[in-house]
């Protein structure tokens, strides 16, 4: 698949190059000269104003030169850069729109953001649309990107986040196409940066995806790539293509190359993390200033373009260097750790912020595995690190560009410790099944490294470390996300609907619940109407019953946008008109169970954290339950405290209202925490607001105040998955049935352990009152007559009970001593100790009673064992319902 795409963007790329008048020349080369080349080496084509130069910037000799002295007059860190660059675009009529989440709740496909002009995407139907708030825009996106985790540290310019300045214009009255954007792109790094003129490249590449593409232009400062305007423009197959209704300009750059093409530090970590590296470097005594790292870096750099693998860049780089084995382990390998560090730590700022969780499954795997590579490299440098401190600095640095980090800096600190003290837990567990997993001497199948992730928490990392595996499969990564993909969606049943009107949803108008509609199709088991008021299932919610033409209506299922009803006990006909009826009472329940969901999701977040997201939901007529996202299972004070703050909601009888928004209008005025309950694949949402405390995008049912609901509560909760807590509750009058009926257990509870206290003192009783008849029961067995004493049953010498007030103590001092006195005497006793019935023979000499057998047999009656010698033996089971058939045997065995 992969190579018939490169395949394909390859042709693009010579038909595009064949004609560069059309596709690559714009107005700026023309007047500022540039000339087209092809790459002495490499056969590329690139525009440049220096008519000299013969090859491209990957094979250039200028390549990462800026190391050390850098092309601009003007220095600026990261977040200088930023303004830089938006002081120009504003100044050229761009809109700054604010960053976008990291944490990509408008597409379902995504779980994290990966370039800006994602920000734009939304899915309608099959099919991606773009919405921008403003044209011609600009934006700051951090983008997380987890595929080259290994090269975070060790190349200099790998990040796990950065930013990309998104440089986005639709062409019409207010946008513009390739000449604007190119000339732009060349004013900013010559005008606002100050580079020179001859420096800039120009790249003739392609972009093709999502069955689209067009021409791109990649522009580089001294072999460096500072950005890539694509000009979206074609849809289809080359040879058989189309022009784009709306053609775009997806201009995208990497803010952190800006910082560090004005700074020329040795590395991109030294100008974009504020004062965190320099703050780390003097705790192990390293300074970044010198020439040797800048040739180390510089080296790395130019090997990178050389050899694939990260290994053998390194090793390279080492031998041409010159380094020594000391300087490798007493600067570089430091150095990697503490750029590893400050880049996992900044990603997980931003992602913690945008609500996600370190997890074993989804996302939130990446997160943990991030935050144990930190922890891993902490403890392998042995740094005493105050990671509190390090959020702190890198916030502080950051909150001027991104000001929404500041009111989540305690919670960030919250989850990472929360996942650091799990890490310590886990790690002399981890390190013994290491060890067990490197006696077995098999490297561990893909399947079983998931398993060890899976349900040990041991990551590939750290087996990779502990060299239990020498590499990480690749196929790890896409097994474990296959595996945790959201459910797939259940087939959709094939009805033949075509050509049958789409329902009138009244659910969504006046919703009467009795109206009369007309019947349009009749299927086996359902019918499609003209209107309806049955809400059909969806969103978590169940579907409405009631009647159609007095049949029962059980189940009711959109299809697009048809409506089919299920019927029971027969079925009308096709044109027949017929009356429906709602059952009031269950739309009334469920009604209450939905808006509590909401009311229940907002509170849960209120009192537990800002992490916390629908996960899923589930509405019925007597039950619901809302799953939320969670690092923990819920403390009893803590449901009691959502339970009380949901209830507050209630009573302060908030209006809930419902309103008709365009997607982005609603985006740009509440945010996308509207998406509680998943992407909305339409142009128009809905939004439920319960006033200013929550506010979501939901097609369900609500109340029209909060105090209908009457009241909530929670009847359990469970922790279903890692960072995943179920809250079962019931509303309205269920939870009113709920309290009442829980009331009446409660007293019934209070009643029966009050009567088994006295059950219980009455036995104690009699216990006492046996053990003190010891030495009278002694003296009537020994006297050798045969009798029934106290429910000792005698027999000449030998002696049975199964009287329930004798207990182990009785047994033990009654068996012993009556053996000591006489030893033709033998004595059986059988009892309750908890659950078991228990037996316990003794047998004198002379008595010719063999105990040991005895407690055998009796103990295999009851399910059990038993053991012991002649003399003494005991032994029980716990199959209560064979006790009198053992106490029969036993009897028998002992008197004869
Ligand atoms: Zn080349
Ligand atoms: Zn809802």
């Amino acid at each position: 698949m992969k190579k018939i795409l490169s395949m394909d963007k390859n042709e693009i790329l010579k038909k595009f190059s064949s004609e560069p008048d059309r596709y690559y020349k714009v107005k700026l080369f023309e007047e500022q000269g540039f000339v087209r080349k092809a790459c002495s080496k490499c056969g590329k084509f690139f525009w440049t104003l220096d008519s000299e130069r013969e090859l491209c910037p990957d094979d250039g000799t200028d390549t990462y030169s800026f190391i050390g002295e850098p092309p601009t007059t003007k220095r600026f860190d990261y977040t200088q850069a930023w303004k830089q660059v938006e002081e120009f675009f504003v100044k050229n009529n761009h809109t700054s729109v604010n960053r976008y989440p990291v944490v990509c709740r408008w597409r379902d496909d995504l779980y994290f953001t990966i370039a800006s002009i994602v920000d734009f995407q939304r899915v309608m139907g099959s099919k991606v649309v773009f919405e921008f708030p403003a044209n011609p825009l600009v934006v700051p996106q951090t983008c997380l990107r987890f595929k080259d985790l290994e090269n975070v540290g060790v190349t200099g310019r790998h990040f796990s986040s950065f930013c990309m300045i998104g440089q986005h214009s639709i062409p019409n009255s207010q946008g513009y196409w390739k000449d604007e954007c190119v000339d732009l792109d060349f004013r900013l790094l010559t005008e606002q940066f100050g580079i020179k003129k001859e420096e800039v490249v120009f790249v003739e590449d392609v972009w093709a995806g999502g069955g689209s593409f067009g021409s791109s232009l990649e522009y580089f400062v001294r072999g460096l790539e500072l950005g890539n305007a694509v000009f979206t423009e074609f849809q289809g197959e080359l040879g058989n293509h189309t022009t784009l209704d709306q053609k775009i300009i997806d201009m995208g750059a990497g803010l952190e190359r800006f910082a560090w093409i004005t700074t020329g530090t040795p590395t991109a970590y030294d100008c974009c993390f504020g004062p965190i590296t320099n703050h780390l470097m003097n705790k192990i005594g390293i300074d970044s200033d010198s020439e040797m790292l800048r040739n180390y870096f510089t080296t790395i750099a130019k090997n990178l373009e050389i050899y694939d693998d990260l290994i053998k860049v390194r090793k390279q780089t080492i031998k041409t260097t010159g380094l020594t084995e000391d300087q490798i382990s007493r600067i570089i390998t430091p150095l990697e750790g503490i750029y590893l560090i400050a880049d996992h730590l900044r990603t997980l700022i931003f992602a913690i912020t945008d609500g996600a969780l370190p997890s074993n499954v989804g996302g939130g795997y990446n997160l943990r595995m991030m935050l144990r590579r930190i922890n891993g490299t902490v403890d392998r440098m042995n740094l005493k690190l105050d990671i509190d401190e390090l959020v702190d600095m890198h916030i502080d640095y950051l909150k001027d560009t991104y000001p929404e980090l500041e009111s989540k800096r305690q919670d960030v600190k919250t989850i990472l410790k929360l996942e650091s003290q799990r890490y310590v837990e886990s790690k002399s567990r981890m390190s013994k099944m290491a060890s067990k997993l490197k006696e077995k001497g098999r490297a561990p199948s893909v399947d079983e490294l998931i398993t060890l992730y899976e349900s040990d928490g041991i990551t590939p990392e750290y087996l990779k470390e502990t060299e239990v595996i020498s590499e990480i499969p690749s196929s790890f990564y896409v097994k474990l996300s296959d595996l945790h993909q959201s459910d797939k969606k259940k087939a959709m049943e094939q009805l033949s609907l075509e050509n049958i009107a789409e329902t009138d949803m009244l659910f969504y108008k006046d919703d009467p619940m009795e109206f009369d509609a007309k019947v349009l199709k009749v299927f086996e088991k359902g019918i499609v109407l003209d209107r309806t008021s049955f809400y059909a299932r969806g969103g978590g919610q169940e579907p409405d019953h009631g009647s159609i033409a007095g049949f029962k209506v059980i189940n009711v299922n959109k299809h697009g946008g048809i409506i089919l009803h299920e019927l029971e006990g027969g079925i009308p006909a096709e044109g027949d008109t017929v009356s429906c009826k709602v059952d009031v009472t269950r739309r009334a329940n469920i009604t209450k169970n939905h808006t509590s969901t909401h009311i229940l999701n907002s509170s849960a977040r209120e009192v537990l954290g800002s992490w916390v997201w629908q996960h899923s939901a589930f509405k019925e007529d007597d039950h619901a339950r809302l799953d939320i996202t969670h690092h923990s299972s819920l403390t009893d004070s803590q449901v009691a405290d959502i339970e009380k703050a949901a209830n507050k909601i209630i009573a302060k009888n908030m209006s809930v209202t419902i309103e008709n928004y365009d997607r982005g209008t609603a985006e740009q005025k509440y945010g996308f925490k509207i998406y509680q309950g998943g992407v909305v694949p339409v142009k128009s949402v809905r939004i439920v607001s319960i006033e200013d405390f929550d506010v979501e995008a939901c097609g369900g049912t609500h109340v029209k105040k909060t105090k209908d609901i009457e009241l909530i509560k929670i009847t359990k909760t469970k922790r279903i998955q890692d960072g995943v807590v179920r809250l079962e509750f019931v509303s309205g009058p269920t939870a009113q049935q709920y309290v009442k009926q829980q009331g009446i257990l409660q007293t019934k509870n209070k009643e029966d352990s009050a009567q088994k206290e006295i059950k219980e003192k009455l036995r104690e009783e009699n216990k006492q009152k046996a053990r003190e008849k010891i030495p009278i029961l002694l003296e009537q067995v020994l006297a050798g007559k045969s009798v029934e004493t106290d429910g000792i049953t005698v027999n000449g010498k030998l002696c049975f009970t199964a009287n329930e007030d004798y207990d182990d103590y009785f047994h033990q001092n009654f068996g012993k001593k009556l053996v000591a006195a006489d030893d033709t005497v033998a004595y059986c006793g059988i009892f309750e100790a908890g659950p078991t019935i228990r037996i316990m023979i003794y047998a004198g000499e002379k008595s010719g009673v063999n105990a040991g057998s005895i407690a055998k047999e009796i103990a295999a009656i009851l399910g059990g064992s038993g053991g012991g010698d002649d003399k003494f033996a005991q032994g029980g089971g716990k199959d209560t319902s064979k006790k009198d058939e053992a106490i029969a045997k036993a009897k028998s065995m002992i008197l004869g």
